[in-house]
């Protein structure tokens, strides 16, 4: 057991019911001081074999149960996650160093509504019967069997429970395989889900490296579902893993998100929305981070991004009034400046910040925009994850959507513009996901989500999510 911000947490996997441990643990630091917060299982192919049999023993009763009972327990693990709020925020900033304030405010309510949502949507699920020749079609939503579901450490509990929840929904089985960096909410949740009163082996947690429990798990030709949230080049090694058991993929992956600003703009709402892709210390999947504008107003759109980005106070992710805190892990910090070097090197000029902030140290980047990245270089095409972001101009309609169309992703793109012709237009021929036009980040479950190109596969949200985890069954009935 770890106590981490006062709450005690659980550092084994949890598997059938039961807290397993490992031979071997792997520390788990905050990035907030680098302190050393847990020391968490290392699990293995051993761990995710036994995981999987669990899951697979758990199925029958709990593909049998009605769609009642599901939402019923849903929605009390929903209660827990309310109950638990505030220790939840706390555990989750300590571990990922995300905003508290977010947390609070934003980020574990939507954890609660996840399952919310989703218990309910399942007693809506239904698709009317119809004839043919007098035969009735009866479609049903049967459940696949056991899930396995890998997730990243950016959005912890909230990108975990996106999954977990309509897979349990639809009367699966789940094992979770949480990040590294970030091992502990899926350890709380798991004793919410006792609590709310969830049959042994239907959640069940495994710990560990990705090499080393994750590619068993996605591996093993007993997972029917295996739902993935991370980097391309590991979307790579699940989907060669997943080939020869021909196992159903849904992948949600990086971008290169461009937010395109036209000089009809509201330029205050355009600003806005700009520096608001710092959120999270630019560690979101979403974020623009190709800002693409209209040349007329660059120099002021410019000025007053600057004069914004000022605004922002860096420091202690636990501080309420903190509105950038630190990334992730030195190693993804050294990441993020080599990333930062190389467009320096080749000829890209930081506007603002370009390097760690001395004065906080630790793992704390300054915001950073570059100008003058040419338009095939290095940072202008490749995911950063990281408080980074580059300005390009564009002369019309047509070359904005060249250049927003331009990299080998497709997950979301946001655009601000007066004009709602120019927005249809436009927005049509944009290849993302999620397009937003004068807004970001408004997201609704019911809607699909995914992303195009190296983006990802599949989509999720509403009907899409229980599209991919029910073995969906046409049955026709003779007259
Ligand atoms: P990552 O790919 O390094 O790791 C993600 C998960 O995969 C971790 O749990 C890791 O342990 C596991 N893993 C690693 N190797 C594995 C293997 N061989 N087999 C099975 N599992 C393995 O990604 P990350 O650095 O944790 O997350 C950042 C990335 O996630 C970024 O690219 C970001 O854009 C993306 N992301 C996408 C979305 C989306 O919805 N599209 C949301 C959040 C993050």
């Amino acid at each position: 057991m770890a106590t981490v911000a006062d709450v005690t947490v659980h550092e084994g996997h949890w598997i059938g019911g039961e807290r397993v441990s490992s031979p071997a643990a792997f520390e788990d630091v905050s990035p907030i001081d680098g302190q050393v917060i847990a020391r968490v299982a290392r699990g293995g192919a051993e761990e995710a074999a036994a995981a999987v049999s669990a899951a697979e023993r758990a199925f029958p009763a709990w593909a049998r149960t009605t769609r009642e009972e599901r939402a019923r327990l849903l929605h009390a693990i929903a209660d827990g996650v309310d109950k638990r709020l505030e220790q939840l925020a706390i555990v989750e900033t300590t571990d990922n160093g995300a905003l508290l304030r977010s947390h609070l405010r934003g980020v574990m309510p939507r954890v609660a509504h996840n399952f919310r949502f989703f218990a309910d949507w399942l007693l809506e699920l239904g698709h009317d019967d119809f004839d043919t020749r007098g035969h009735r079609n009866h479609v049903s939503w049967d459940p696949a069997g056991v899930c396995a579901l890998i997730t990243p450490w950016n959005a912890p509990l909230m990108l975990a429970t996106w999954k977990i929840a309509p897979a349990l929904a639809a009367g699966n089985t789940v094992v979770l395989k949480p990040a590294e960096w970030t091992p502990l909410t899926a350890s709380l949740l798991a004793d919410i889900t006792v609590e709310a009163g969830l049959p042994d082996g239907v959640f069940n947690v495994v710990q560990g490296y990705g090499e080393e429990v994750g590619a068993p798990l996605v591996a093993d030709p007993r997972v029917r579902r295996i739902s993935f949230t991370g980097s391309v080049p590991t979307a790579r090694h699940i989907a060669a893993a997943a080939a020869p058991n021909l196992t159903p993929l849904s992948l949600e992956l990086g971008g290169k998100s461009p937010l395109i600003v036209f000089a009809d703009a509201d330029l205050d709402l355009a600003v806005d929305l700009a520096v608001e892709q710092y959120d999270n210390a630019g560690q979101v999947c979403l974020a623009g981070t190709r800002l693409l504008v209209q040349e007329e107003i660059a120099a002021e759109f410019t000025e007053r991004f600057v004069a914004k980005a000022a605004t922002l106070r860096q420091g202690d992710p636990r501080d309420l009034s903190t509105d950038i805190g630190p990334n992730i892990h030195r190693e993804h910090f050294e990441r993020i400046d080599g990333f930062v070097r190389r467009a320096v090197e080749a000829g890209a000029t930081p506007v603002i910040g370009g390097g760690p902030n001395t004065d906080l140290g630790g793992l704390y980047y300054r915001p950073t925009l570059f100008t003058g990245a040419a338009a095939d270089s290095e940072i202008v095409n490749e995911e950063v994850f990281g408080p980074v972001l580059t300005l390009q101009t564009f002369r019309t309609e047509e070359e904005a959507v060249e250049l927003a169309n331009s990299t080998r992703f497709g997950l979301a793109a946001t655009l601000a513009t007066g004009s709602p012709e120019r927005a249809e237009r436009v927005t049509a021929r944009l290849v993302a996901g999620t397009v937003w036009v004068n807004c970001f980040f408004v997201r609704d479950l019911q809607a699909p989500f995914g992303g195009a190109r190296q983006s990802g596969m599949g989509r999720e949200g509403g009907d899409w999510s229980f599209d991919f985890y029910c073995d969906v069954k046409n049955t026709v009935f003779a007259p």
